[in-house]
């Protein structure tokens, strides 16, 4: 009885403790967030960004290792017996030009790998959770009498092309540092009121791939269609009958897209071509599901053309693309033991249950190596309730990750961003739990 009230007490105690160190972070951070904001650098291109984030983990103590794979910055901290708790941020940001008219817009632009020029905007958020990030090591630091165990985190590069995981994954992350027991991140969801965090067991991101068919014909005039086989009819086909792979062959309850977002044959309107190509997305959240659509694809494009008298050594070329990302999956037992510690810290009405979206996101990666690290995504709500409730009155929602008028409630959104991730690594690695 004494025993559990002195645990109660001291772990009260704890969250108060927290909870001021955070909002004392939170000044640092939101002046780290938006020199950030006005200084976004585009996915691969994160030179300064990168020398930032290394420079904020030297000012705290950490053994700092920079060009990890790419801009990738790897930190480590140990603070006496413990488990290894990995934080990862993301760190790029979009060619998009910001419409926002914040004082700290960002009115950069920049060349991107292919030359081009574009303006730049942390329009994902991605400069929130660098700052939550720093905010969060910074408030660790400081009560690390309150914990033991090992920070291994990452400032990582390219998130939105989907290159910065793998780099730092195939440079030996999970090799050349301790294994961690937990591996944690945030994104920034302007659905959701600052001040709540969205919670999800389970699925969370969809894995993505993508696919290249490449149909062939017979090529010859437009005006003789007998002495040719069509390859535009026949990707016509194939585009139709790809829509019954999820409408058709998927279960109901498992969640999947084919989409076929490019299609290009032909130069002329008197020439049957010789090829037509696709280009595809697909989005899954598990194994079979992924494969079942493959599958499909190669059956289904087989098919028209075997019905439009292609020869079988001319077949439609199906290719899925190397680059992929698999789906974000949240550990369970994990995701239960942060909800605990969440609510700890913002109360569990603050917590909201937010179902699985179709887009990717390479964290998921961490969680798909061979030491199959459970990993958790937290999504961190980011409008400001007044403006939530403004648009909704009109009936229209806030605009979208992406968008040039992404309008964060900065200050409230990185206060209790450091607050949880604080209380969940404390929550993993607190002495005597
Ligand atoms: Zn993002």
């Amino acid at each position: 009885m004494t025993a559990m009230f002195l645990y109660l007490t001291s772990s009260a105690q704890l969250t108060e403790k927290i909870k001021q160190e955070a909002a004392f972070q939170t000044k640092y951070a939101f002046e780290l967030c938006k020199h950030l904001h006005q200084n976004p650098e585009l996915s691969y291109q994160e030179f300064s960004t990168a020398k930032r984030m290394a420079s904020e983990l030297e000012q705290l103590g950490f053994q700092v290792t920079t060009n990890f794979g790419g801009n990738n910055v790897v930190g480590l901290f140990r603070n006496g017996e413990g488990p290894v708790v990995m934080i990862r941020t993301d760190m790029d940001a979009l060619p998009v030009e910001e419409k926002t008219g914040f004082d700290f817009a960002s009115i950069k632009r920049a060349i991107n790998t292919e030359g081009s020029e574009f303006p730049v905007m942390h329009a994902c958020g991605h400069d929130i959770h660098m700052s939550v990030w720093t905010g969060t090591l910074r408030t660790l630091v400081a009560l690390k009498e309150r914990w033991s165990g090992t920070l291994l985190v990452i400032a990582q590069e390219s998130e939105e092309v989907s290159g910065g995981a793998n780099k730092a994954i195939n440079e030996g992350l999970f090799q050349k540092f301790p294994i961690p027991a937990a591996a944690l991140a945030f994104h920034i969801n302007p659905e959701l009121s600052s001040g709540t965090i969205g919670l999800v067991e389970g699925p969370v991101f969809a894995g993505v791939k993508t696919a290249e068919i490449t149909v062939y014909g017979k090529g010859g005039h437009g005006a003789y269609p007998e002495k040719s086989i069509d390859p535009v009819v026949i990707a016509a086909r194939i585009v139709i009958d790809l829509q019954t792979i999820v409408s058709r062959e998927i279960d109901p309850f498992e969640p999947a897209v084919v989409t076929v977002g490019s299609i290009h044959g032909g130069t002329r309107p008197n020439i049957i071509p010789d090829e037509v190509k696709l280009e595809l997305t697909l989005r899954y959240f598990s194994d079979e599901t992924i494969n079942k659509i493959i599958s499909s694809l190669k059956r289904i494009s087989a098919a028209a053309a075997q019905m439009a008298g292609m020869p079988e050594d001319k077949l439609p070329k199906v290719v899925i693309l190397e680059v992929d990302t698999p789906p974000v999956i949240n550990d369970m037992k994990l995701a239960k033991q942060l909800e605990i510690f969440s609510a700890d810290i913002i109360g569990s009405e603050n917590i909201l249950r937010v179902k699985p979206a179709m887009v990717g996101e390479d964290f998921g990666k961490y969680g798909y190596t061979t030491e199959k690290i459970p990993t958790s995504l937290i999504w961190l709500g980011s409008s400001s309730p007044e403006l939530l409730a403004r648009l909704k009155e009109k009936g229209q929602t806030p605009a979208p990750l992406h968008s040039p008028y992404l309008f964060p409630d900065f200050e409230v959104t990185i206060e209790t961003g450091i607050k949880v991730m604080t209380a969940n690594a404390i929550g993993l690695m607190q002495k005597n739990r």
